[in-house]
């Protein structure tokens, strides 16, 4: 078996590489290079070169091959790599017949919690966005701020005291609604300095949520380590790393309890079940980072179902974002996981990942690139949202 092409396809927000055998096996995989689908897709162009003829079983590798032979590193690179890596474990299943989780070792849990989104402008709609989760079945909300999620183009101002005290009476009122069936994922998406960290962390403890995810930017991680150690809620982070080895630094500081590695950028299948097991390693918990389209959390839960760690999955539903309504699954995917109405996710037995595209998709939903639009303060620089 040979592989005989490589393609990049864009569809509304997604990137996803399809990759085909000369015995007419398809792999399907995808990116998570957001922000940067076109660098992706030029990276993939690259690889092609190399992977047209090859054997598509030898994924380790291939991997090993499109890593190393040159000096470059990064998140578009990595998320070229995850896609085809994801495309050949797909095919690797295929082949075998089997699904990618009974290659791994088979699984460990039949269903994988998950976590629902909450999208809110104001509090009341991310109050009602936390009673619609509960109604739902699920268990777990996230991307749940104790801020809100305004439109980028408000200028941002609020007072210290403002933004601790009201993000503390927010969280307050999460834990009113969500009683104690509901664990809260509070994201705080990079938005404060440590030393508000610190603060806003000791003050929610008593709300025990299940963690506190990119309390502060990732990029040092000596102050993720400074925070974790000031507070007693978990850190999760790590949706931004793209490699084992800056999980290991990240584990080896203590700076994380969940470690959150996306399949899409961290090497794929491939790459986030050797960060599962090295978060096993230092007693940490998985949580797949997730995003992206149901081509991701089914490779996510090739991890949720052969992971010990795994703790829970981020698990996207289709209009999470009001500002930004992506296509329901259904209409250019067959074979995406259902939540079956408890809070868990059904894992696929089918060969591959389970999930294949539909064929009029790309002409269905044409690529609509992400706007580059950043929120700023009201003087007028940058602030993270
Ligand atoms: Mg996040």
């Amino acid at each position: 078996m040979r592989i005989e092409s490589v393609e990049s396809i864009f569809i509304d927000k997604y990137l996803f590489v399809e990759i085909r055998t000369d015995n007419g096996l398809v792999g399907l995989g995808e990116g998570g290079a957001w922000g940067f689908h076109e660098a992706t897709a030029g990276a993939v162009l690259r690889f092609k070169d190399y992977l047209l003829g090859q054997d598509p079983l030898r994924i380790e590798h291939h991997w090993q091959y499109m890593y190393r032979w040159a000096h470059f590193r990064g998140s578009a690179v990595m998320a070229a790599i995850s896609a085809i890596d994801i495309a050949l474990w797909d095919i690797t299943g295929k082949h075998f017949d089997a699904p990618v989780h009974a290659l791994l070792g088979g699984k460990v849990r039949d269903k994988a919690r998950a976590y629902y989104h909450v999208f809110g402008e104001t509090k009341e709609e991310l109050f009602s966005g936390i009673e619609d989760a509960k109604k739902m079945g699920f268990t777990a909300v996230g991307h749940l701020t104790p801020f809100l999620d305004t439109q980028r183009d408000v200028a941002y101002f609020q007072t210290h005291a403002q933004k601790i005290g009201d993000a503390v009476e927010t969280v307050r009122e999460y834990r009113k609604i969500a009683g104690a069936e509901m664990d809260l994922c509070i994201e705080i998406h990079r938005r404060m300095m440590p030393y508000e960290a610190v603060q806003l962390g000791r003050a929610i403890e008593p709300f025990y949520p299940l963690f506190i995810e990119d309390p502060i930017l990732p990029d040092n991680l000596d102050e993720m380590a400074y925070v974790a150690e000031k507070i007693s809620i978990p850190i999760a982070t790590g949706e931004r790393m793209t490699s084992l080895w800056e999980f290991q630094m990240l584990l080896a500081r203590n700076a994380v309890q969940l470690v959150r590695p996306d399949v899409c950028i961290v090497g794929g299948i491939s790459g986030a079940r050797k960060i599962a097991a090295l978060a096993e390693a230092s007693h940490a918990g998985v949580v797949p980072h997730n995003p992206l389209s149901a081509v991701s959390t089914a490779a996510c839960l090739q991890i949720a179902a052969t992971a010990p760690n795994f703790v829970l999955q981020e698990f996207p539903n289709d209009t999470w974002d009001v500002t930004d309504k992506r296509p329901d699954s259904d209409s250019f995917l067959i074979g995406a996981a259902r939540h079956d109405g408890e809070g868990f996710l059904t894992i696929s037995d089918e060969p591959g990942i389970g999930v294949t595209l539909r064929p009029d998709a790309a002409e269905k939903f044409p690529y609509r690139p992400r706007k580059i639009h950043t929120r700023l303060h009201k003087d007028g620089s940058v602030v993270d949202q």
